[in-house]
């Protein structure tokens, strides 16, 4: 039983909490929720454990499929042991179709399919506004090797395989997402978080909203019960 111990980090929605296993943390998920840069935030009562949740249902699907990552168990309703990664700096944004600031940056229509989907590199740094970055700069500046690159990409693709169809099949489309990676013990494994607050999810028919748009466009019905409708869809309860 891993015990928890100090806060290590308090994130926009996530807290990190030691355990007296240097290997695991305690990961807590928050009722914030945040938007373009934290300069848009709300308490919403009951999303950090519906996070907490569907994180863990997205994870174990994924090692199920043969996708390892970060996620041990769930603690509580809102907390889940995590494996303590060193993260890269960098996210990876997967897309199967033009949404947000794909659109704006390459003058794209929204909604139209990409095909193969894109993988986008984006370094994490908010002071930055997380500018677009490739592979040669990532190389240059010592912010990730050959080999990780190699893997972050691998991985997206395998994720992005079981996730699209995940979806599909509950009539959503899987329209973008972003993952974040980190070593432990010298191997890249998936880590942070797959949840409704990180990913565009579309109903497949009518194109409604069920992500984190609905509050950063403050859509009438507000956020929760379409969180619980995808949850409901995928089979998560
Ligand atoms: N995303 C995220 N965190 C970030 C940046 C992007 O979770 O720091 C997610 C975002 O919710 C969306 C996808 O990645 O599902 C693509 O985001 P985009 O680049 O279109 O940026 P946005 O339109 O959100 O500014």
């Amino acid at each position: 039983m891993k015990k928890k111990s100090e806060l290590l980090y308090h994130g926009k929605t996530k807290s990190l909490y030691a355990t007296d296993e240097p290997d695991y943390l305690v990961a807590k998920f928050n009722d914030d929720i945040t938007a373009f840069n934290q300069k848009k935030h709300a308490i919403i009562e009951g999303k950090g454990s519906f996070s907490n949740h569907f994180n863990a249902f997205i994870m174990q699907k994924l090692k199920e499929e043969g996708v390892d990552n970060h996620f041990q168990s769930k603690l509580s309703e809102n907390q889940s042991i995590i494996k303590h990664l060193k993260m890269l700096p960098i996210e990876c944004i997967v897309r199967n179709r033009a949404a947000g600031s794909f659109c704006k940056r390459f003058g794209i229509e929204k909604g139209q399919i990409l095909d193969p989907a894109t993988f986008e590199f984006c370094l994490k740094d908010d002071a930055l506004s997380d500018p677009m970055i490739n592979e040669s700069i990532l190389l240059t500046l010592n912010l990730a090797t050959k080999g990780q690159i190699a893997a972050v990409k691998k991985i997206s693709q395998r994720v992005n395989n079981i996730l699209e169809p995940l979806f599909d099949d509950s009539q959503f489309i899987l329209v973008d997402y972003k993952l974040e990676f980190g070593l432990f013990h010298g191997a890249i494994l998936l880590g942070d978080e797959f949840t409704l607050d990180t990913c565009r999810i579309w109903d497949h028919d009518t194109k409604e909203i069920f992500d984190k748009d609905r509050f950063r466009e403050d859509l009438e019905g507000g956020v929760m019960p379409f969180y619980h409708e995808v949850a409901r869809r995928v089979g998560l309860r």
